[in-house]
């Protein structure tokens, strides 16, 4: 079974891995905006990708099933569904469950980055969804929502062959999703009609077990299979480098096990660059450059095969919400719209709207202050006390969108003078914020206070000194604004 024999090589992996230290959550990469093509290969790189891709790539045929997540996420309009395999009994919280489905995002576009402007790639973003979870045991699943999907269908599993953390029995039931809606059951035929539209279909499994080494795991077009215990300790960040891996090869990655030059090895002279490969378990704690260039290297080789990619039809499919201020269009209006909407606002990075127009309450074919205020009154609508439109913070706060860019060079500016940029900015924006919310106080809760404290204060730390003056202009405190004068005691950073 393609399963099992991924496993065991996912046994020594594990063992490789255990090294390296844990990673901060999110890797930066630098992509620039202007077009990438094949002619941009670091001249050094040149030897090693054409080797890995003659002497292990090409003749391992890792690339060939047309199902690699290349394929999916075309097919998919640029998407990639997943549905989780819980094959554990340990329990999972709602606000858990989507923290994975971030999580998955956000490693699925660590690799998407580099493929973002390269070449003829159609997407700067992958929208990754879960779709449904399949459970051992539906008890495990805190605090159901309505909206969530479960399969409960389990089949016999014999775990015998398996290594295991010493602690846990391995379940003896595994469970899946409807083979009808599994891409991988079906993308040889590119006529198949998923049952409801292709939303409905997943590409991958988040398969969790319980009883499984805490590190290492197994990937494959089929998913990534790792520990229980390991998938939520990269809720938190810890180790999230094992399931960037295990993803790289469902783009069709080999690892890297033997020697140098060797048919199961890594490149004769190394990788260059100095920072190795995520695909050589044990050697880098992150996709590195030469792995983003190796990413690149293989579409560029893949993208033109006949009938393989559909890129006329690889515009996403506009995503429509039927529920108002539903602006992740997962069928519920929550706060969590909220939070999404207020992010978008402030230009958090990575922060998408499925559905913006589910979140256009003030319906100007636009987002802005306010329809983030309109949608915290649709949310608060029942509490006692009523939000009181505060037109002139929320104004503020739009503008602050608008001229978010132009942050860095303030801060380089301030940096080069020996000054920290966020302390400074930091002590400006709290003296303000303390005029502002002065003025403005009398017509909130303390919630909701806070909550319109937290969006300016972050808001007004990433503006910029025009956007300031205007701020000091409307609460006509402007002669507060004197950072050097403000003890550092009478500061409070979120
Ligand atoms: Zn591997």
């Amino acid at each position: 079974m393609k399963h099992k024999k991924a496993i065991s090589a996912l046994l020594a992996a594990a063992l490789c891995l255990t090294g390296i230290s844990a990673q901060p959550f999110r890797q930066e990469v630098s992509v620039t905006a202007s077009a990438v093509s094949i002619s941009d290969l670091p001249a050094d790189f040149q030897y090693a990708t054409d080797w890995i891709w003659t002497n292990r790539i090409e003749r391992e045929q890792s690339t060939a099933r047309r199902n690699t997540i290349f394929d999916q996420v075309i097919a998919g309009k640029g998407t990639i569904n997943y549905v989780v395999k819980w094959q554990s009994y340990q329990t999972v919280t709602y606000e858990q469950r989507q923290q994975f489905e971030t999580m998955l995002s956000t490693c699925i576009n660590a690799w998407n980055d580099w493929l973002a402007g390269y070449e003829n790639w159609p997407y700067d973003h992958i929208d990754v969804n879960v779709t449904g979870w399949a459970v051992i045991d539906k008890n495990c699943l805190l605090d159901l929502h309505d909206n969530e999907t479960v399969y409960t269908d389990t089949r016999y599993y014999d775990a015998q062959y398996d290594t295991t953390n010493g602690r846990d029995t391995i379940p003896d039931k595994e469970p899946y999703a409807p083979l009808e809606l599994s891409r991988f059951e079906h993308f040889t035929d590119t006529n198949y009609e998923y049952p409801g539209g292709l939303d409905k279909r997943f590409d991958m499994y988040m398969w969790a077990t319980q009883g499984f080494p805490d590190i290492g795991g197994c990937g494959g077009d089929w998913g990534q299979r790792l520990s229980d215990t390991a998938y939520l300790s990269m809720i938190n960040g810890s180790g999230i480098h094992v399931l960037e891996h295990e993803i790289g090869h469902g783009f069709g990655m080999t690892d890297f096990y033997g020697g140098e030059g060797e048919s199961d090895g890594f490149p004769p002279g190394g990788f260059p660059s100095g920072e190795n490969s995520i695909m050589m378990a044990g050697s880098a704690a992150k996709i590195t450059d030469f792995d983003g260039w190796m990413l690149r290297y293989m579409w560029t080789k893949i993208k033109d095969e006949p009938g393989r990619f559909d890129l006329a039809n690889a515009a996403p499919d506009p995503v429509v919400s039927a529920v108002t201020g539903d602006v992740d269009a997962n069928g519920v209006f929550e706060k969590r719209d909220i939070e999404l909407l207020r992010d978008w606002l402030i230009a958090k990075p990575e922060t998408v709207l499925n559905d913006w127009q589910a979140g256009d309450l003030f319906a100007d074919g636009m987002l802005d202050a306010r329809d983030l205020t309109l949608l915290k009154r649709l949310m608060f609508a029942d509490e006692a006390e009523p939000v009181q439109p505060e037109t002139r913070l929320l104004t503020a706060l739009h503008s602050s969108r608008r001229i978010w860019q132009s942050t860095a060079p303030l801060c380089r500016h301030k940096a080069q003078r020996g000054l920290s940029c966020s302390m400074w900015i930091s002590r400006t924006a709290n003296m303000t914020m303390h005029q502002a919310l002065k003025n403005c106080s009398g017509s909130h809760s303390a919630r909701q206070m806070k909550t319109v404290r937290a969006i300016h204060l972050r808001a007004f730390l990433h503006s910029t000194a025009e956007h300031r003056k205007a701020v000091c202009i409307w609460t006509g405190r402007c002669s507060v604004i004197r950072p050097k004068k403000i003890s550092l005691s009478t500061i409070k950073t979120r």
